[in-house]
């Protein structure tokens, strides 16, 4: 082994260890790092006092690890080299490098966050970002001063990296690569089949990596070749789901070529020997949040283009070599993935830091801290659930934790009967069981076989495992009904797994429990998924959080008025759909029984634009959702008044004495207050007119009350006596001229007017001015036809320079008018 390139630079990571202890080890899959960065540590005496932790993203790897250094220290597995994944271990006292997997490590950090007996840890793949290698570090950075802390990472990126360990010291090693051929091969085939092609096409030497998204496409790819024959090649699998036997034959040396089909365990983490030929999927099983289902989940997308560098650098390690992409070469695909802190839902996490003792998530110092919205949903959710309270985790929440599982379902778990609880954890873990656009009879068969009590879409699950179950999870049986073989055999080790750790927890793990206290227990999980259906006639609801959706056509709940619906997804139409699916029907007196600090009454007061009343009800709600509703006699009467005024202030309710004089007055007190101020007039603007709709309709709730009530004196009252004096004064109805005349004045919103025939105007030189002499009104001078000649303010100007023009034609045109 001392001839790996990692020994190159081994001076160099001894002397950062024993200096300031913080290393960042950067060098190509293949170097040697995880197998021998941990032997070092026990060689130069950094174990004496404590264990080496190596932390592992994939179960896979840490077992394949801890297997190939116990061998190549010629120890048995289990002793001096150990591992310990989410539901297995083989570590025992003696054990000093110990591969394990990201949970396992911060659980021993809400243990004791001092983590005695560690010596050292290894971060190890940290280019991948997982989620909880982020949160381990930063607690383990506040752990102990003297706990050696090594970051090793596959890619030479880690720039973020040194500021955040700063004071560290970065080691890089170069490795020894060959040129990789990269071609692209693309067409409509399944991927494995072309994958398939390609491989019969290949002469070349040295073995074959495949990479495959998970075990279906696996199985599919390997078929596919002994389809086409495998010229002599052992054809060999590599994925999580294998049994350890399986695993180590795919990178065992055995003399004979091989074709290894991997999942992106082969990408960094798990290094084959001897692979000239790497053929890319371009596709990998990312963990991702679903908002569907309101959990993280792991979804099928394309790799980044750091990913596909690093699969086609896996053909390259010990001579030249060729990578056959599987897509078109022009495709774009992004630089990198995201880290997951910026993509999973952060309840679980965020509910394991609280536990940790982490006040506030905000202020934690996250490497690359996440959203406030994602930190937020997380805190939100994980309140609704009873895990937290005012921040602060709960008893319930510290048990939610040991199950790992997403909160809900571990909530789920706690609420109900623990044995069919664990059944309906275990369906939903994966891949849909039911496969989705079925031919009609598929579908009619399996309609057959699933039939059952309806209330709620989970029985059918139950029902289609037990099927797949008795037909010993045939691959070709389960597709007749419609059934994904793959999803349902992992069902069955799940359910174990899941009632082990039950048991564990002192849960009654043989109770059956009735069917409605298993509803009871979905409800818990997913208070935030309650939803009333609006009416029979459709499949419309009305969700928790004031939103709307739809229930899904094929739910067997849709009988029920009030559901919960463990999946809701947006679908993408004319318009935003919301489809609520896999939903159980629930009873109004479970949510006052569970949630009882959510149930609330309340007076809902609307509109009715049909009978033009108001109209009002008293509600009661879970959260802001009405479960039930009662009409009251009476509406309340401020709220009355305050919708009736809404309506007329809009214009849509006509009252018989909104009239001209109406307006006019507005406009006056208007004119008054903006121009003379000192007069103290209040303006009456929008919210004005409102407060006086509001007055005008104060007792009443429906339009016949208002529509003859007395405008004019509800919009005078606006103002005192004194004040109304004032407004007859300054801003007068009609204006008096210096020779009599009293004509009315117009007040517009650009300014008040009086419209006069020449005749009218004559000996008059001034108009007079009002509102304390500060506004003069305009006057529209009128032909005798009533059209105007000329608007003007200034008379005297009028009568010198136009009149006299005018005038002839005028009396031309209008003999028998007196014209001066
Ligand atoms: P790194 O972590 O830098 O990618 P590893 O420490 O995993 O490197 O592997 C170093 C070398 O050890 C590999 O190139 C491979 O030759 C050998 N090796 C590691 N694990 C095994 C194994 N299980 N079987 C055979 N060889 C292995
Ligand atoms: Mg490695």
């Amino acid at each position: 082994m001392a001839n790996l390139p990692i020994y190159e630079v081994e001076g160099k990571i001894l002397d950062a260890l024993r200096g300031g202890g913080r290393l960042i080890l950067s060098a190509p899959t293949g170097s040697g790092k995880s197998t021998q960065v941990p032997q070092m540590l026990l060689k130069h005496g950094f174990l004496d006092k404590g264990d080496v932790v190596v932390l592992q993203p994939r179960r896979l790897a840490a077992r394949m690890l801890a297997a190939r250094v116990a061998e190549e220290l010629g120890v048995e597995l289990g002793r001096e080299v150990g591992y310990q994944v989410r539901f297995e271990s083989a570590v025992s006292a003696a054990t000093k490098i110990r591969f394990v997997t990201e949970g396992i490590l911060l659980r021993r950090m809400i243990d004791d966050p001092s983590l005695p007996g560690v010596a050292a840890i290894v971060f190890d793949e940290f280019h991948e970002r997982h989620l909880y290698g982020d949160v381990t570090l930063a607690r383990a950075l506040d752990a102990r001063p003297d706990l050696k802390l090594i970051v090793m990472s596959a890619t030479l990126d880690v720039e973020r990296l040194e500021t955040y360990l700063a004071p560290c010291v970065t080691v890089r090693s170069e490795g020894r690569t060959f040129p990789v051929a990269v071609e692209h091969h693309a067409s409509d085939a399944p991927v494995w089949d072309q994958a398939a092609d390609v491989f019969a096409r290949w002469d070349g030497e040295g073995d074959v990596l495949i990479f495959m998204p998970g075990g279906y496409e696996i199985s599919r790819t390997m078929e596919a070749i002994r389809s086409r024959g495998a010229k002599g090649f052992d054809v060999l699998p590599l994925h999580g789901d294998l049994s350890p036997r399986d695993q180590d034959a795919a990178v065992a040396k055995t003399g004979r070529r091989k074709v290894v089909v991997a999942t992106n365990v082969a990408e960094t983490s798990i290094t084959i020997d001897g692979v000239r030929l790497v053929i890319d999927s371009g596709l990998a099983r990312v963990a991702r949040y679903d908002p569907q289902r309101g959990i993280n989940t792991l979804l099928i997308e394309k790799i980044s283009r750091a990913s596909a560098e690093q699969r086609a650098g896996r053909a390259g390690r010990t001579a030249p070599g060729t990578c056959a992409r599987l897509w078109p070469s022009g495709e774009t695909r992004q630089a990198c993935e995201l880290p997951e802190v910026k993509r999973l839902d952060l309840a679980e996490v965020v509910l394991a830091l609280k536990d940790a003792g982490v006040a506030d998530v905000r202020t934690f110092r996250w490497l690359e801290a996440p959203t406030e919205t994602a930190l937020a949903d997380a805190e939100r959710l994980l309140e609704a659930l009873g895990a937290l309270k005012g921040g602060a985790i709960t008893a319930l929440g510290r048990r939610m934790l040991k199950f790992p599982l997403h909160p809900r379902w571990a909530r789920m778990l706690l609420a109900g009967p623990a044995r069919p609880a664990a059944l309906l954890a275990a369906l939903t873990q994966g891949r849909d069981l039911l496969l989705r656009g079925c031919d009609r009879e598929t579908e009619a068969f399996r309609e057959r076989i699933l039939a059952d009590k309806e209330t709620s879409d989970f029985w059918r699950l139950v029902k289609a495992y037990a099927w797949a179950e008795k037909q010993d999870f045939k691959l070709d049986a389960c597709r007749r009904a419609g059934i994904h073989a793959v999803t349902a055999r992992q069902v069955g080790p799940l359910f174990r797994q899941i009632l082990r750790i039950a048991e564990k927890e002192g849960l009654d793990i043989q109770r059956e429990g009735s069917e409605e206290e298993l509803r009871k227990s979905v409800l818990t999980a997913f208070p935030d998924r309650v939803a009333r259906r609006l009416d029979e006639g459709t499949l419309r609801c009305e969700l928790v959080g004031g939103r709307r959706g739809n229930l899904a056509k094929e739910s067997v709940a849709r009988h029920a008025p009030l559901i919960v619906a463990a999946e809701v997804r947006e679908v993408e139409g004319k318009e935003l759909n919301t489809i609520l699916s896999l939903a159980t029907a629930v009873e109004p007196a479970w949510l006052k029984e569970l949630f009882p600090e959510a149930i609330s009454t309340r007076v809902s007061t609307t509109y009715d634009s049909g009978a033009r009343k108001v109209v009002a009800a008293e509600e009661l709600c879970f959260r802001d959702l009405a479960l039930e509703s009662k009409a009251l006699e009476r509406p309340p009467a401020e709220e009355a008044a305050r919708l009736l005024a809404v309506e007329v202030v809009a214009g849509r309710l006509k009252l018989d004495g909104w009239d001209h004089g109406v307006e006019q007055w507005i406009e006056r007190v208007n004119l008054i207050a903006k121009r003379a101020p000192e007069l103290g007039i209040a303006e009456i603007d929008e919210g004005g007119r409102r407060a006086l709709m509001e007055q005008l309709c104060a007792g009443a709730s429906s339009y016949k009350e208002i529509k003859s009530r007395s405008v004019m004196a509800a919009v005078k009252s606006w103002l005192d006596a004194a004040g109304q004096g004032l407004i007859e004064k300054h801003a007068p109805e009609r204006l008096t001229m210096s020779n009599g005349k009293t004509p009315k004045v117009t007040y517009a919103p650009e300014g008040p007017y009086v419209a006069l025939k020449i005749q009218d105007l004559f000996g008059v030189s001034k108009i007079p001015a009002i509102a304390l002499g500060k506004v003069t009104p305009l006057v529209h001078i009128l032909a005798p036809s009533q059209r105007p000649v000329q608007i003007t303010r200034d008379l005297e100007g009028f009568w010198r320079d136009h009149y006299p023009g005018i005038k002839k034609e005028l009396q031309r045109k209008y003999p028998r008018h007196e014209w001066r």
